[in-house]
C-alpha cells in the first residue's frame, strides 16, 4: 500500500517562495565589492530571482544548462542561487582562487553557457574568454554605469540591465526533484577537479538537516553570517538554510580580514557565523590586538580543516562564542558530522568537554558513517582505532559529473580519503587525510595532533606538520611554524612543549620556522606545496 500524502517535489524554488511569504520583511545585508553596505529583504530576493528566471528564459537556455558564477558572498549571487536553480538550470559556482587555467578547464568541462562575475574578477574573465568558446553570455554583477567601457569581452552586459528589463512575475516550474540544481568542483589536489552535481532533493534535505538544533540551529531569530564563500560548497548550505528558516542573512563580500568581519558582526548583530580556521584566526587576531568583545555573536560553526584547541578555547572561554566543529566535503554537500554535545556530556568537567569539542562530531541524520581497515574490514567504534572513513546518504555523491574517474563508491559507500576514529557515542575524529598520514616505524602519527599541540603554544600563529623521508623509520614528522608577530620561540622550546603531551616517538624531529604556510584555493594548508618547499630535509 502506498502512502496517501501529497506528491509535491522538493524544489529550491519552494525555499524562496517560503522566505518571501513568511519572512518577506526580514533583512538580507551585503557588503558590496564597492565597499558600501546594501540592504534589502527576502521579498526583494524573491522578486529579483523571478526577474532573473525570466532573463534566463529570454536567453532560451535549456533545462539543466549551466550558469556559472565567479562571485563573492553578496545579494546578486544569492539571487542566482534561487533564480538559476529555481528555473531548472544548474548553478555552477567556480572558485576564483583557482589558477586561471584550472578555471578555464572547469568552465569548459561543465559546458557553462553563461558566466556571471563580480567586477573584481574582470581580469580573470578577460583571460578566460578566449579559452572558453562555449560561454555565450557574460554578465557583470553590477549596474550599467559601472560596466567597463572597453572590457574586450563581447556581449558583456550588466546584471542590473539584464534582469531590470524583466517583469517580477514568474511561475516557477515544477519538475522532478532529482533534477540537477547546482554543480561544484572538488579542488583537485591530485589530478583534474571532479564535478559534484547536487539535486534539488539533496539540497533541500541537506538544508533541513543543517538547520536542526544539534546542527546549526538556524532560526528566524538569528542573524547569520556565512564567511565561508558561496563559491565553496554552497557556503555550506547556509543560503538555503537561511531561506528555509527565515533568518536575517549577512553577506561579507570580499572583505574577509579580521577588522571588516568584526565590524559587520557588530553592526548587523550577528548571532551565528560560519568559517574556516584560517579566516577565523584573522578575526581572533583583530579582537586580541584591539581588546575587543562581541555583543551578540554566540555560535560559530568551524570546519573545512581541523580547528585547534587554542581556537576553540579562545572563542569559547575568552569571547563566549560556542564552537561547533564540523567536518564535511564537497562530495557531501558538505555536511557530514558536527560536534554538539549530548546531555550526558554537560556534567563533564570543562576540560573534558573541550577534548570532546576538538572532535569533528557525530553524524547528522541522513549521513551514515563507518571506518574500515585497508582490507575493507569494519573497525570498532572505540575512539582509538583509526581507519578509512566512509559515508553514505542522500546528499553524498554517487557519481561524478560525466562519470569522471568511474564510480567512486565501494559497496555503496563513499570513501572520503580521510582517516578517523569513531568513539562509542559516534563522535568522529579526523586524524589525517590519507595522503597526509605520517607512517613512522609502522605506526601512524596524526599530523593534526602535532599541529594542535603546537597551536596551543602562545608564540605560535600557525603550524603544519608533514612527514619527511627517513632511512630507518620510513617517515618522521617535522613541524613548520609561523610565529606570532613579535613572539620569540626557539626550536628546542617548542620541542620541549611536546613533552608529556604525546608519546616520545611521536614528537617531531624538527621545527622549521617559516614566514607563511602555503594555502590552497579554499584557505586550507597546502601540504603538497609545503613538502616541496621543505624538500631536502630528510635523512637525519
Ligand atoms: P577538497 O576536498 O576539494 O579539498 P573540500 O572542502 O571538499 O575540498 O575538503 C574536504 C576535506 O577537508 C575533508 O575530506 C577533510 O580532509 C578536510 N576537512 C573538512 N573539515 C574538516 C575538519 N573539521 N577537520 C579536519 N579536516 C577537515
Amino acid at each position: 500500500m502506498k502512502g496517501l500524502m501529497q506528491d509535491s517535489p522538493l524544489l529550491i524554488s519552494s525555499l524562496i517562495e517560503h522566505a518571501e511569504r513568511h519572512h518577506g520583511d526580514t533583512e538580507v545585508v551585503s557588503r558590496r565589492v564597492e565597499g558600501d553596505i546594501h540592504r534589502y529583504h527576502w521579498r526583494d530576493v524573491a522578486r529579483r530571482a523571478r526577474q532573473l528566471a525570466n532573463a534566463l528564459d529570454a536567453l532560451e537556455l535549456a533545462f539543466s544548462d549551466r550558469v556559472a558564477t565567479l562571485a563573492w558572498n553578496g545579494y546578486r549571487h544569492l539571487e542566482l542561487y534561487f533564480g538559476v536553480s529555481g528555473s531548472g538550470r544548474v548553478l555552477h559556482t567556480i572558485n576564483p582562487r583557482l589558477h586561471p587555467d584550472q578555471v578555464a578547464w572547469i568552465a569548459n568541462h561543465a559546458d557553462d553557457q553563461v558566466l556571471c562575475f563580480d567586477l573584481t574578477f574582470l581580469p580573470l574573465v578577460q583571460t578566460l574568454h578566449a579559452k572558453c568558446p562555449g560561454i555565450r553570455h557574460y554578465v557583470a554583477l553590477c549596474d550599467a554605469h559601472a560596466l567597463p567601457v572597453d572590457s574586450g569581452i563581447p556581449n558583456l552586459i550588466a546584471y542590473e540591465d539584464w534582469i531590470g528589463a524583466q517583469p517580477g512575475e514568474h511561475a516557477w516550474r515544477s519538475f522532478d526533484e532529482d533534477s540537477a540544481s547546482s554543480l561544484c568542483y572538488t579542488s583537485g589536489t591530485t589530478g583534474n577537479p571532479k564535478g559534484v552535481v547536487y539535486s534539488h532533493k539533496s539540497t533541500i534535505l541537506h538544508a533541513f538537516a543543517g538547520a536542526l538544533p544539534d546542527v546549526m540551529a538556524l532560526s528566524a531569530r538569528d542573524s547569520v553570517l556565512p564567511v565561508v564563500p558561496m563559491f565553496h560548497v554552497n557556503a555550506w548550505g547556509l543560503p538555503y538554510g537561511a531561506a528555509l528558516t527565515g533568518c536575517k542573512l549577512v553577506l561579507p563580500g570580499s572583505a574577509l580580514d579580521g577588522k571588516s568581519v568584526y565590524e559587520l558582526i557588530e553592526a548587523e548583530a550577528v548571532t551565528f557565523a560560519a568559517g574556516v580556521p584560517t579566516v577565523w584566526q584573522m578575526l581572533l587576531d583583530h579582537l586580541h590586538a584591539g581588546g575587543l568583545r562581541f555583543s551578540t555573536f554566540s555560535r560559530t560553526v568551524i570546519g573545512g580543516a581541523a580547528c585547534s584547541t587554542a581556537m576553540i578555547e579562545a572563542f569559547q572561554r575568552r569571547y563566549g562564542v560556542e564552537v561547533l566543529h564540523a567536518w564535511g566535503m564537497t562530495e557531501l554537500s558538505p555536511l557530514g558530522t558536527l560536534c554538539s554535545l549530548k546531555r550526558k556530556h554537560l556534567a563533564l568537567p570543562l576540560d573534558a568537554q573541550m577534548n570532546l569539542r576538538l572532535k569533528q562530531g557525530r553524524a547528522v541524520f541522513g549521513v551514515d558513517t563507518k571506518i574500515v581497515g585497508d582490507g575493507g574490514e569494519a573497525l570498532p567504534w572505540d575512539g582509538r582505532t583509526r581507519g578509512n572513513l566512509l559515508v553514505k546518504g542522500p546528499w553524498v555523491v554517487r557519481d561524478y559529473f560525466k562519470n569522471e574517474g568511474g564510480s567512486p563508491l565501494v559497496d555503496g559507500w563513499f570513501p572520503t580519503g580521510d582517516v578517523a576514529t569513531i568513539d562509542a557515542d559516534g563522535f568522529v575524529q579526523i586524524t589525517d587525510r590519507v595522503k597526509d598520514v605520517i607512517k613512522s616505524g609502522g605506526e601512524w602519527i596524526s599530523s593534526i595532533d602535532i599541529e594542535n599541540i603546537a597551536m596551543a603554544h602562545p608564540a605560535v600563529r600557525m603550524a603544519a606538520c608533514i612527514g619527511i623521508p627517513h632511512p630507518k623509520w620510513d617517515e618522521r614528522p617535522v613541524v613548520a611554524v609561523v610565529k606570532k608577530v613579535d613572539a620569540s620561540l626557539t626550536r628546542d622550546e617548542l620541542l620541549a612543549f611536546y613533552e608529556g603531551k604525546i608519546a616520545k616517538w611521536q614528537v617531531p624531529d624538527d621545527v622549521i620556522f617559516v614566514d607563511a604556510i602555503p594555502l590552497g584555493a579554499t584557505g586550507k594548508m597546502l601540504k603538497t606545496r609545503l613538502r616541496e618547499q621543505l624538500a631536502g630535509l630528510g635523512g637525519g
